[in-house]
Parts: structure tokens; C-alpha cells; sequence
């Protein structure tokens, strides 16, 4: 078995573990793998090993492995900060926007999306740290964002995702997950337009056995299944 095989599997290991641990199926579960600066036959790898989807960060590096079949098979996340001028080469393209995390670039894909006649499934990514460094809606603006869905007929809100603090030691970033899942089932209770919230995507290498027990859906992890990413090679 490759390491990236072994990796996954290690890590599904511990992905069912945690959602047996909080009496959650572990088949509720996906892994997304954060494939930015690896190639497109490592994330080829990662697609055989049995990952649920990929998602990446920056719109050049879709462009690059996208022609090289680096993601068929499983649907394509963006997971990155994008910027409106982008927004053109992703609408229509990637399966699901998880960084939707400002009214102005949910006012872009709309108009995109309605332009060339797709719906897009969106996220909206909450800044659950109160970071100045992070981009992203407070909970109380994702959640009156949501009410409004209805006025964006061209993008579905499928729920939500946070990239909390970088944590010191393990369980510290179990009260933002919570927060995250009090917020989640807040709005799906609501039952808005344009709205059916099916994803919490939380945790990543160093702490999605935690974001699991406090109810994420997706996971997405990089470095645990491909290695620490090497930034001088791009
Ligand atoms: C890189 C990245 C991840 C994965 O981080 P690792 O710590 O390598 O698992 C997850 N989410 C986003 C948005 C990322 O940019």
C-alpha cells in the first residue's frame, strides 16, 4: 500500500472511532482532502485510496490539475479565500463554494451562476475565532444571510464551515465546533429558501477526531494524508 493509502486508512480508522465515540454513523462522515501544493497524482492517489471529495484553495492550482484528471471521480470543493474576479473560473466548475465568507462574493456567484444558467452549492465560512487574520461571516451574520437566501435563486446554502484557531493542545477547539454546530442547527430549523443545510465542514489534521464528536459532516485534512506540504516547490 502506498503512504498516501495508508494514511486515509489510518485515517478513516480514526474518523469511525470518533463518530462511534459521540453514537454518530460513521457512514454520516466525509473526507475531503485538502490537496493544495500537492500534485495531480497525489490527489489521484488520494481519490484510489477512497477520499469522498477534494477541495482546494487557490483557482491556478485547479486549473493545472483539473486537465491532468487530478480530481475525477469525486466531486471538487473550493476551500480558499476567493476573489471576486475569480469567481468566473469557479462558478459552474467545482461541485460545492465552502468559502463563500462575505456578501459581496454571494452577490458574484449569483450573478455568475444566473449568467451561465447553473445553480451552485455554497458554504458559508464563519470566522468562529473572532480572527482579524481570518476572513469569514460572525454567526449572526451567516445566520440573517441565510434568512435571505431566497433572493439568490441561483446558489443553494448546503451549511457551513469554520477554520478555528490554531490549537495548543487537543479538545481546545471543541467549544468553537460546538458553537458551529449550535449555529448549524439553528439554521436548519428555519427551514429558509434556498437553504438545506446537509454539511458542517469542520476539522482538519490536528483536530478532526475532536470536530467529529461535536458534529462535523466533512473533514478536511492535507497534511496527515499527504505529508507536510513543502511551499518552496510552487
Ligand atoms: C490546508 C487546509 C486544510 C487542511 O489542513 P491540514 O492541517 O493540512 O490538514 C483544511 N481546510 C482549509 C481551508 C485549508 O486551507
Amino acid at each position: 500500500m502506498s503512504t498516501i493509502a495508508e494514511n486515509v486508512a489510518s485515517i478513516r480508522e480514526k474518523m469511525a472511532e470518533a463518530a462511534k465515540q459521540a453514537g454518530r454513523d460513521p457512514e454520516s462522515i466525509r473526507l475531503c482532502a485538502a490537496t493544495k501544493m500537492n500534485d495531480a497524482a497525489a490527489v489521484r492517489e488520494a481519490i484510489a485510496a477512497g477520499v469522498d471529495c477534494c477541495g482546494e484553495n487557490r483557482v491556478q492550482e485547479i486549473q493545472e490539475k483539473r486537465p491532468q484528471g487530478a480530481y475525477e471521480g469525486k466531486p471538487l470543493h473550493f476551500i480558499g479565500h476567493l476573489q471576486t474576479n475569480k469567481v468566473k473560473y469557479i462558478v459552474g466548475v467545482v461541485d460545492l463554494i465552502e468559502s463563500v465568507d462575505r456578501l459581496e462574493l454571494l452577490e458574484c456567484i449569483e450573478k455568475q451562476a444566473a449568467k451561465i444558467g447553473v445553480t451552485q452549492d455554497v458554504l458559508f465560512e464563519v470566522n468562529i475565532g473572532a480572527e482579524e487574520s481570518k476572513s469569514g461571516f460572525t454567526p449572526e451574520e451567516a445566520a440573517q444571510l441565510a434568512a435571505k437566501m431566497g433572493e439568490y435563486p441561483h446558489v443553494r446554502l448546503h451549511g457551513l464551515m469554520a477554520i478555528p484557531p490554531v490549537s495548543e493542545k487537543p479538545g481546545d477547539n471543541c467549544r468553537y465546533f460546538a458553537e458551529m454546530r449550535n449555529l448549524f442547527v439553528d439554521i436548519s430549523a428555519k427551514k429558509y429558501d434556498n437553504v438545506s443545510m446537509d454539511c458542517l465542514s469542520m476539522g482538519m489534521s490536528g483536530d478532526y477526531p475532536d470536530a467529529i464528536r461535536e458534529g462535523a459532516t466533512l473533514v478536511r485534512v492535507g497534511t496527515a494524508i499527504f505529508g507536510a506540504r513543502n511551499y518552496n516547490k510552487v
